[in-house]
């Protein structure tokens, strides 16, 4: 069975000095909560610049949330101007590593192939990459809603070995930050479906073994119909990640 994840992606908000009154303030929402005995997973994705302040506080006060990053470099070291590397993380005791964001893929014109390179980088350095992949309104309507993330996976999954610790995150792109989240349904069957490219690509262990997360609008007023759904193994939330009593309440689920 499959612990589930509940990871909260800030992208570009929380300076180091919010981000540390922040978890604190989670922290302490979640005083009572199901975490706490390791039944659900929770994870957070601050900025590059606040993570090791958050490092510092989940470590002193033994915060049971852990820490990821929202991006990572294909290469170790070197003439990479603005780049990080995932060695740099690993020792700030980063787990997780976002690869594939579709803000990345749009925005910075991450191409399949540079996301298998970051999937290699983080492997290497003893991250677990969150995958993500996601079809835009445009190829929904032309091909349906899995080919174009399960695409997205096979090709991110290349050269990884079957016993690697991954996550995988569907996102549909028309879904982030539109306040229009999939159905349930809709996650469920790609999902699943993504499931299955893990089997393909790497094998049934793997397949039974690896979270995929749902992400797209998740709000506390949907998380529990998308938990329901037997392929989805958690969420990966962006806007409701940055309330206290919001992504609290989504880490509540029932
Ligand atoms: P929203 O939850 O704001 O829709 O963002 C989802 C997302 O992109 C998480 O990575």
């Amino acid at each position: 069975t499959r612990t589930p994840l509940i990871a909260g992606n800030w992208k570009m908000n929380l300076d180091h000095l919010q981000a540390v009154a922040f978890v604190q303030k989670l922290h302490w929402a979640l005083k009572d909560a199901k975490h706490q005995d390791g039944s659900v997973e929770v994870a957070v994705f601050p900025p590059f610049t606040d993570i090791r302040s958050v490092q510092t506080l989940i470590d002193a006060d033994k915060i049971p949330f852990a820490l990821g990053a929202q991006d990572v470099s294909a290469h170790d070291s070197g003439a990479y101007t603005g780049e990080v590397s995932g060695a740099f993380l690993a020792k700030l005791d980063a787990k997780y590593v976002i690869i594939g964001h579709s803000e990345r893929r749009e925005y910075h014109a991450e191409s399949d192939d540079v996301v298998a390179g970051k999937v290699q980088a983080a492997l290497k350095h003893g991250l677990v990459p969150v995958i993500c992949v996601g079809e835009t309104a445009e190829d929904l309507e032309k091909f349906g809603a899995s080919a174009v993330p399960a695409g997205q996976l096979e090709a991110a999954l290349k050269g990884v070995p079957a016993s690697a610790d991954i996550v995988v995150a569907y996102e549909p792109v028309w879904a982030i930050g539109s306040g229009q989240a999939a159905t349930p349904q809709q996650a469920q069957d790609v999902c699943a479906a993504l499931r299955g490219v893990l089997a393909k690509s790497l094998d049934e262990d793997a397949a039974a073994r690896t979270r995929v997360l749902y992400g797209g609008s998740v709000k506390a007023a949907n998380i529990a119909s998308f938990m329901r759904e037997p392929d989805v193994d958690g969420a990966l939330v962006g806007g409701a990640s940055l309330v206290v009593d919001d992504f609290a309440a989504i880490i509540r689920f029932e």
